[in-house]
């Protein structure tokens, strides 16, 4: 154990090597070329009859295109354990009465894949530790990563709970998401309150009804609350 560093929370030696890296979200992309992404929404604008000359919409071109360079910043970053910190957990996996459920939650935006309009909400992730917990900062960062893409809900979820099991090995996970998608209040059905809820249950949350009741009264006391 190192000085200072709680017992129950002590840097496992083998990655103390993984170093935590957002470069690449914050990074400018310097391989998206913006002049000619630049020149085909301008193309697009102008297919759309709007009129290209409005003071509103001289620069929208340049503006829209930074925007979507960084709503799909998450595809640059290929390296995920490269996001994370990982700890020991604070009991051996042996000792029966360390079932210990983490759960983490927060919000996200992200543009759907088949409209390219937002959608945004709420998550909450939940595993059973193996070996490693992570750092309760880089469960949003992984989810930052996901969302950062061109993404649906499913997906998200899915996207979310592979890479938390890719680094972790959890004995179990468990991500929900609930959104309202802009695809949906915005066209076709145009229902302002449609709200969308994913579920992706593994492991020990498929398997063991305790577990997953556990996790699913913490998402229905979030839900409460709105
Ligand atoms: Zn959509």
């Amino acid at each position: 154990m190192k000085n200072g560093t709680p017992t129950d929370l002590v840097i496992a030696p083998e990655v103390e090597a993984i170093v935590e890296d957002r470069s690449l979200l914050s990074s400018p992309r310097p391989t998206v070329d913006r002049e000619r992404l630049q020149h085909h929404l301008r193309e697009v604008l102008k297919l759309l009859h709007v009129k290209m000359d409005d003071e509103n919409i001289v620069d929208t071109p340049r503006r829209w295109a930074e925007s979507l360079v960084t709503m799909t910043s998450g595809y640059d970053y290929t390296d995920v354990k490269k996001l994370t910190t990982l700890f020991r957990k604070a009991c051996s996996t042996t000792d029966e009465q360390c079932q210990n459920l983490v759960v983490i939650g927060g919000t996200y935006k992200t543009l759907c894949a088949h409209h390219i309009l937002p959608f945004f909400g709420h998550f909450i992730v939940g595993y059973i530790p193996e070996r490693m917990i992570i750092g309760a900062s880089k469960i949003p960062r992984i989810v930052e990563v996901h969302m950062r893409r061109l993404q649906s809900q499913e997906h998200l979820a899915h996207d979310v709970a592979d890479t938390i099991e890719q680094i972790l090995e959890p004995r179990g996970i468990a991500v929900w998401m609930g959104g309202v998608h802009m695809c949906m209040v915005m066209r076709g059905v145009e229902q302002e309150s449609s709200f969308m809820e994913t579920n992706v249950l593994r492991g020990e949350f498929r398997e063991d009804e305790k577990t997953r009741d556990e996790f699913m009264s913490i998402v229905n006391r979030r839900g409460q609350r709105g």
